[in-house]
């Protein structure tokens, strides 16, 4: 049993503290909201906290992490069912124009879940906060503790809090998200021991949460989650307890389109399309939230130095935004965490030592987590190509395969549909996609009949983005 300081009581802090304590280690997270333990799910929904704006904003929950919740804490599971979240069986989602609805076994797991962060983060908090082994501390960390610097490797073996106390422990674990200040508590042991890479996200993201009445019900998706018109995409996120969010996606320097920040030109705007506007015009259905916006948003990988390249530390591994974030349009972050979270016991079991540990967390990264910031890369990569091109992908870009192949076929055809539900939800490798034979083919075929006007389907409905602008305009 080893004694655990994890730095952040958020998603992954929670997590990974939920599967230590239930492998037998003593946990205690730290984080300076950690005062509020209140779980009321409205108070936490309306309170704002300082630099976590993701908060206010959509979140996927993927089939992956729902697959492993279901398998390994059923309970986790279930707390928050009960809390209102639900669970979204894609494949009853299939879209009516699909005429073949033959289904495999493995469908029933492609299953995601429906909820407001804040509901998510609340539920898990609640489970950690009755855990045996878990011990939630109010404090923020302003700088780890070190061992002399003449020992090698040198060992991280505790926290101070800007009060003055220390937490000490065999391990400490940073789960303090995007804006972890590591390399500065680093820095200023005299340890630089990080290499970061980022890249610039080509996207701003705007979100504003809405509310049925009680008497009506979600809408029938028909497999019309979002849509992406090239200039803008639009997505729908169905969530707990009657909330739902619309979130848009817009190249970040798109200063016209960025005006649907106004409330007005928001719902406006979202009226003009077919699969958001269905929703607006439920009956009573009210705007809860003024449009939250984020912009300037990076992908961002921190690599510590392997010892047997001159890293020197032990003691310290980092998890979660803090070690790695990529583009939230992907959906990703949550579910990423939670593999790492689930996957760290046993790695801590199958180290004999802390030099061993380190090494063994850091090929594990390596392998698993860190390709999905090169994949996160290369579709942003795509998607400026886009941008560039005047919001039309260019030919040969995989944006014009999946805009002219993958999603035109998701409409018609199982297999594509399948084969992109999986790859949303991360069953199967990052780049799974296009490997399939069969789904090649038809997405093939789909562009060959798009580009010779056979194709017969009508696309999503949505304005031209001269409409939108006026539309915009005449809210304002
Ligand atoms: C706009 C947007 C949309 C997103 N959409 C999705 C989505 O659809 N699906 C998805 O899975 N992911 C999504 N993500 C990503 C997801 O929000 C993150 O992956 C997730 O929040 C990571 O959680 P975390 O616990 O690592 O970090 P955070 O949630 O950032 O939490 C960090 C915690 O550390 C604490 N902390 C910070 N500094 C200190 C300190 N010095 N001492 C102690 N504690 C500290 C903070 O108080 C906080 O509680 C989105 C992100 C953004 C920005």
């Amino acid at each position: 049993m080893a004694k655990i300081v994890v730095i952040g009581g958020s998603i992954s802090g929670l997590l990974a503290s939920i599967s230590l304590s239930r492998q037998g280690h003593e946990v205690k997270i730290v984080d300076p909201t950690a005062s509020d333990t209140d779980l009321d799910l409205e108070k936490r929904f309306s309170s704002r906290q300082k630099g976590l704006a993701q908060r206010h904003h959509s979140h996927a929950f993927l089939a992956k992490l729902r697959n492993n919740l279901k398998s390994n804490y059923p309970d986790v599971l279930d707390a928050l069912l009960k809390a209102g979240a639900f669970e979204m069986p894609f494949m009853e989602f299939l879209p009516k124009t699909i005429l073949q609805r033959d289904l495999e076994p493995g469908d029933v797991d492609l299953v995601g879940i429906g909820a407001r962060r804040t509901t998510f983060e609340t539920v898990i908090l609640g489970i950690a906060q009755k855990e045996q082994g878990i011990e939630i501390i109010a404090g923020e960390i302003s700088t780890l503790l070190a061992s002399k610097n003449t020992d090698n490797p040198t060992r991280i073996y505790g926290v101070k809090i800007a009060n003055g106390d220390e937490i000490l422990g065999d391990l400490i674990i940073d789960c303090s998200g995007r804006n972890s200040e590591r390399n500065g508590w680093l820095k200023k042991l005299g340890l630089g021991e990080e290499t970061i890479e980022e890249s610039p996200c080509p996207i701003q993201y705007l979100t504003r949460f809405y509310k049925l009445p009680s008497s009506a019900s979600f809408l029938e998706p028909d497999g019309r989650f979002a849509g992406d018109f090239g200039y803008i995409k639009v997505g729908i996120f169905p969530a707990d307890n009657g909330f739902f969010s619309i979130t848009v996606g817009l190249n970040d320097q798109d200063r016209q389109l960025g005006k649907l920040r106004n409330p007005e030109a928001f719902d406006n705007a979202m009226l003009a399309f077919e699969h958001t506007g269905k929703w607006l015009r439920i009956k009573d259905m009210e705007p809860f939230t003024k449009v939250e916006a984020m912009t300037k948003l990076k992908n961002r990988r921190r690599k510590a130095v392997p010892l047997d390249q001159g890293g020197s530390i032990v003691g310290l591994i980092a998890l979660g935004d803090s070690l790695m974030h990529t583009n939230p349009l992907y959906g990703r972050g949550c579910t990423i965490s939670s593999m790492q979270a689930f996957e760290l016991p046993k790695i801590i079991d199958s180290s004999n030592d802390g030099s061993q540990l380190v090494e063994n967390w850091n090929a594990y990264v390596e392998k698993e987590i860190f390709p999905y910031y090169d994949m996160a890369v290369f579709q942003d990569a795509q998607d400026f190509m886009t941008i560039e091109n005047g919001g039309i992908p260019p030919k040969g870009s995989l944006g014009h395969v999946i805009k002219e192949g993958v999603i035109p076929a998701t409409y018609v055809d199982t297999g594509v549909y399948r084969a992109f539900i999986k790859a949303f939800n991360l069953i199967g490798g990052p780049f799974d996609l296009l490997s399939d034979p069969n789904v090649l083919d038809t997405i093939n075929k789909t562009i060959a009949q798009r580009e010779s006007n056979t194709w017969e389907l009508p696309d999503p409905f949505g304005p031209t983005r001269d409409e939108l602008v006026r539309l915009i305009e005449n809210s304002l």
